[in-house]
């Protein structure tokens, strides 16, 4: 599954969604947070422009509020049956506390998966 050519390698390595070659970020650890959120403007392989046009990037808000809801709604369920004392507002906190570690990762794969919804893989 995660071989050259499929959405998935594009998106889970931080890929080009063109070539599968050249990288998006600068660097593909979200939590290297000095570097955090920094992209190449244009593919390093193949020139892709990466924010095709102005607040493209603003599109990928929505991908990534679906992947927390993705993430928030099983977390939730999994505490409230590991802890099963917890009191509601106690398992919400335990799922925001989550959700906000997981941020820098939410906010990568969602560029990445913008990208990869636009641009198809093309080999050269
Ligand atoms: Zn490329």
């Amino acid at each position: 599954m995660l071989t050259k050519g499929s959405k998935a390698y594009s998106i889970l390595k931080m890929k080009c969604p063109r070539c599968h070659d050249g990288d998006i970020f600068f660097n593909a650890n979200p939590y290297v947070l000095s570097q955090f959120g920094k992209m190449h403007d244009r593919c390093p392989v193949c020139d892709l422009k990466y924010d095709m046009e102005p607040g493209f990037f603003l599109g990928a808000m929505y991908v990534s509020y679906g992947l927390g809801i993705a993430v928030a709604f099983p977390s939730g369920f999994i505490f409230s049956q590991l802890f099963p004392d917890l009191k509601l507002y106690q398992v919400i906190g335990l799922v925001l506390i989550e959700i906000i570690l997981l941020m820098p990762i939410l906010y990568y794969l969602s560029r990445s998966i913008w990208l990869n919804i636009f641009v198809a893989y093309r080999k050269n």
